[in-house]
This record gives structure tokens, sequence and C-alpha cells, in this order.
């Protein structure tokens, strides 16, 4: 067992913090407590002994802001290179998972991410979990569904009054009502239902209004809006809340999402624990979601939790960007090959 590998039900507040090496582990002063919001920690610094040197592991990754660098254009997140060649690498590795879990869909985090076929994925929030066919690592548990689930009469009905809201801001706008704010350009959007998108042609991204289409829910992206714009959008789109209570309000890094599923990220997490049964446990966020999944890690005494990003977080342990995590990835997969006994 290495030496930051906690005893079998120890409590988080007597487990060993991640050390930073090389070359001496973090004096307690130094190491972050629960709930702290952590300073930066540079990648080289951060201790993955407890996931190199552990039987079997799940690494969970977040996708956009983690693997992928933020885009205006959500439809053009795609991984870094090196993290993607790291998913790969560590994906060969024997008794070593790889886990997407996001807020996409499964079908379009597949298409976006294109991560190897033994790798796992969670979307919409942990509504899907998808296992593959390829190998897993051990049988899956009864309880953990791997279809993608249902939409209830119910949840149809409240997409389809999510629609009609999106689909009433431009003649919201045109009236006058439900915004006090015009566009920058003076003009209103035009939706577009094919695309799933309302944008403005010709009039740069400030009126732009992108609306992702998910099986369980609607995102209403605002990266690259005008703020006045931005914010008279997302007051109109949680106002649709008022009528339908059941429908969950997401806000995460410039997007307003309405969901009919109240799956979380830390359901999908424990879902892929319970069907892996791993040792040790990574998982790396950058958004408001990702506060589930690492709340679902307190409670595991092989649960490593990083934030990346600057917003607040019940991460013991922060690094910067997708860089960082490219570089961290790409250590996990040499450190994790070195440290598994040789074929
Ligand atoms: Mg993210």
């Amino acid at each position: 067992m290495p030496p930051s590998q906690p005893r079998p039900g120890q409590s988080r507040s007597e487990r060993p913090r991640p050390e930073a090496v090389p070359p001496e582990p973090l004096s307690p002063e130094q190491a972050p407590s629960p709930r702290s919001t952590p300073d930066y920690t540079p990648s080289a610094d951060l201790d993955l002994r407890q996931i190199t040197g552990t039987g079997s592991v799940l690494i969970a990754l977040d996708f956009d802001g983690v693997l992928a660098p933020l885009q205006d254009n959500p439809d053009l997140s795609r991984p870094l290179p090196e993290s993607a060649q790291a998913i790969v690498d560590l994906s060969t590795l024997p008794a070593t998972r790889v886990a997407l879990v996001s807020g996409r869909d499964v079908t379009t985090l597949r298409r976006l991410a294109d991560p190897p076929p033994a790798v796992w994925l969670v979307g919409s929030h942990g509504a899907e979990v998808d296992l593959g066919s390829s190998s897993p690592a051990s049988t899956p548990s009864p309880e953990v569904t791997m279809d993608q689930p249902q939409v209830s009469v119910a949840e149809q009905r409240m997409l389809t009054a999510i629609d009609a809201h999106i689909e009433s801001f431009e003649h919201d706008l045109s009236s006058g009502s439900g915004t006090s704010s015009e566009p920058g350009s003076g003009s209103e959007p035009d939706l577009d239902s094919e695309s799933g998108s309302a944008s403005e042609p010709g009039s740069g991204p400030v009126t732009e209004v992108r609306v992702e289409r998910k099986p369980f829910s609607r995102t209403v992206h605002t990266r690259g809006l005008d703020s006045e714009f931005a914010s008279a959008l997302h007051a109109h789109v949680i106002a649709v809340q008022a009528e339908h209570p059941g429908i969950r309000v997401i806000e995460g890094h410039d997007i307003t999402e309405l969901a009919v599923k109240t799956a979380t990220k830390g359901d999908g997490l424990r879902a892929l624990i319970a069907a892996g049964s791993p040792a040790a446990v990574l998982y790396l966020g950058d958004d408001v979601t990702d506060e589930d999944a690492f709340a679902e890690l307190e409670d595991l005494p092989t649960g490593l939790s990083i934030k990346v990003g600057p917003a607040p977080t019940r991460a013991p342990w922060r690094i910067t960007d997708p860089s960082a995590v490219a570089e961290l990835l790409t250590r996990l997969a040499t450190e994790r090959r070195a440290q598994l006994p040789q074929p």
C-alpha cells in the first residue's frame, strides 16, 4: 500500500491528504482542508501515488473545460491532443478504467471526445451511463442502468414546454416584453429549428444564441454573448420553471440548462464505482455540476478530487486549465505504467 493510501474505514478527516512530490510531502499546514478553496498546485507537484500504485483504479474526467478548452461554439469542443493520447495510453493499462462524465448526452460526448472503446461514458449529468461492450473491468451490478433511460410522458411535456418557452424569446424581444435589453445590433435573433440554435446572421457573436437539444434537457449557451443580452436570455430561460417546478435549472460555465431528469454527476460516478469496484478513484471537473461528483468521493477513502479552474469548490486540490490536465494525465499514464507489475 502506498504511503498516501488510507486505511479502509477511515473518516475523511483522518485520511492522509495527497502530498506534493518531489521532494517532500506537504506539511499539515500546507494541505488544504475540506470545503476550502485551494490554491493552484502545479500538475507536476500533485501526489498521484494513491492512483498510480493501487490495484484497480477509475479515472473519471469531465469533458468541457477539463479535457477540452471551452469554446464559444460548443460543437467545436475537442480534447487537447495530449489528453486524448494519455486516455488512449491509460486505457491500454491493466486494471485501469477511464470514464468521461459530462453534461453532454452520450452520443454527442462520444462524437466530440472520440474515446477508445474501453472508455466508459456518463452523459446528461448522470442520467445516461454507457459501459460499452468491450472487456468491462467487472460485471456491472444489477442496479446499474446501462441503457438510456426513457422519457416519461410528464418529462416529455416539460421538454415541450421548454422548447416553446425558448422559442418565444424572439417574440418577447420583438414585442419588448420579457426583457429590457435589446441585442447590441438592435435586431432579434432568428431561431433555426433544424440546428436547434438561434442566430443573427452577420451581426457577430453578440446576439447569437445556441440551444443544445439533448434527450433529457435543453442547454442555452451564452459564452461570447453581450453580457446584458446574456442576462436577459438567462432570465427568460429560467422563467419556465415557475410553471413547471419539475424542471431542474443547472447553471454552469456560460450555460443555462433546463433538465427533466434529476440525476447528477454524483449519481453517474456512483454507478461507475458500483460497476467497476475500483480500489481508488480520481475525478477531475471544472464546473458547478462536478461538485456532486466531488461530494461523492468525500465518502470514499480512496477518492482524489481535483478542481480545474478558479471556481469555488469542495475539492481539496486545484489545477489551472486543460493544459494542466493534459500534463497531469500524461504523467499519470507514465507513472501508472511504471508501477504496474511487468508482464
Ligand atoms: Mg466541464
